[in-house]
């Protein structure tokens, strides 16, 4: 079995989320044994894909995607999947309250594991990082994920993911054996609802005005690193390796 593991929504989705839970968070909460690296990077620049790939190499690191907890939480009905649901179909951001509270129950859980987390779709603006920083967390690297917008329009429209599983596929670029079924699973493919044409413009804006300065913040600090997205998944996922300094 891998040693990787997707985390899934936890009980914290049956709380309530709209408390500013994090004013009141104690400083350290994060065990120093644990190294965190953000992915950065546009919607569809990869970041899920390239996580995938060196999971199915069985790296020891664990990997949040905040995407993920979310999809998760609404196809539960969760209050949290509830709340998120308008946010994400619209493709702005759901409350940083909601999302963070979902990072601090995943971390907490992983606690116990030396660790590598690679951190996918968390921090998304910059009270995001801010929050990251308050929980004490040990950012070791953020790599961006550098993938031009006029790319990404494409490469959304073949985007195809498995419903049950949560592989993901391209028509193009990442094709299943069988046409529409997760090679894993067996699966039906599915269409994301939020990577319609129109959806993924607003989130392409989204991305440019709320995640991008997140570019500089980690720059300033010293921990950026940019790696070239447009490539094939093989040499991203090196680039990555080498990036973040994963073994
Ligand atoms: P992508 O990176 O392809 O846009 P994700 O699966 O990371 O897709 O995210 C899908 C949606 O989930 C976003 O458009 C947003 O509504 C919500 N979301 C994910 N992470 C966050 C976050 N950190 N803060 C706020 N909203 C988020
Ligand atoms: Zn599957």
């Amino acid at each position: 079995m891998s040693p990787f593991k997707t985390p899934v929504a936890t009980s914290a989705d049956s709380r309530d989320h709209r408390g500013a839970w994090c004013n009141h968070l104690p400083f350290g909460i994060i065990p120093d044994i644990m190294d965190i690296v953000i992915l950065l990077g546009a919607p569809g620049s990869g970041k899920g894909t390239v996580a995938a790939a060196l999971a199915g190499r069985g790296g020891s690191f664990n990997h949040v995607s905040t995407g993920e907890l979310l999809r998760a939480a609404v196809a539960k009905g969760t209050p949290a999947g509830v709340e998120a649901k308008s946010y994400m179909d619209s493709g702005s951001l759901v409350p940083d309250a909601v999302v963070a509270q979902m990072v601090k129950d995943v971390v907490d859980a992983a606690s116990g594991d030396a660790a590598t987390m690679l951190l996918d779709g968390f921090p998304r603006n910059l009270a995001q990082a801010e929050i990251l920083e308050k929980m004490g967390a040990p950012v070791k690297k953020a790599v961006l994920i550098d993938v031009p917008d006029g790319i990404i329009q494409d490469r959304i429209a073949g985007r195809r993911t498995c419903p049950k599983c949560k592989a993901g596929y391209h028509v193009k670029n990442l094709p299943p054996k069988v046409e529409g079924v997760c090679d894993k699973c067996g699966a039906q493919l599915t269409v994301r609802k939020d990577d319609n044409p129109e959806t993924v413009r607003d989130r392409l804006a989204v991305y440019h005005r709320e995640t991008e300065p997140l570019v500089a913040f980690y720059e300033n600090k010293g921990l950026l690193a940019r790696i070239d997205g447009t490539r094939g998944v093989e040499a991203t996922c090196k680039a990555f390796v080498e990036a973040a300094g994963l073994k």
